[in-house]
């Protein structure tokens, strides 16, 4: 099972489609992403924190974000880092870990591939919070989160 999720602009017609959930591949991409991660690949901030917090564990799950700045989105592993709150466990096994079993230590920084500055995850859409059409400004509405087997 799988997540998707539509962002559509009433405006100018905009309308982008992204995976969020990996379903049954989760395990894989977490594993994948963890070897990069601990080899250094995904930046030096994360090789310390697996140096410092063997047993941690990463979130793979795709989220989308957005640029305040130039209204680019993009769909990206999340990356937070966790840490277990027994101390003592194991370290993760990539077969679905328990969540729950985890606290965050630290969210991993997203920016922008056009202009470099920060993302932010988009939670849901909100008019509090209005994610803007990269082509013409107008609110993008979110179509409902897609489930498929
Ligand atoms: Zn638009
Ligand atoms: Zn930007």
């Amino acid at each position: 099972m799988g997540m998707g999720y539509t962002l559509v602009c009433k405006k100018c017609g905009y309308s982008r489609h992204f995976f969020l959930g990996c379903g049954m591949m989760y395990n894989e991409v977490l594993r994948e992403r963890t070897e990069q991660a601990k080899s250094g690949a995904l930046g030096e901030r994360l090789k310390e924190l697996f140096e410092q917090y063997p047993n941690g564990c990463i979130d793979a799950m795709n989220e989308l974000y957005y640029c305040p700045d130039c209204r680019r989105v993009e769909c990206e592993s999340s990356l937070d880092f966790y840490r277990p709150k027994n101390p003592d466990q194991e370290e993760a096994d990539y077969f679905a870990p328990d969540m729950d079993q985890y606290e965050l230590v630290e969210t991993r920084e997203h920016t922008c591939p056009k202009c470099g500055r920060a993302m932010k995850k988009i939670m849901r859409l909100t008019e509090n919070e209005p994610v803007e059409c990269p082509e013409c400004g107008g609110v993008l509405e979110g179509g409902h989160p897609l489930l498929w087997d």
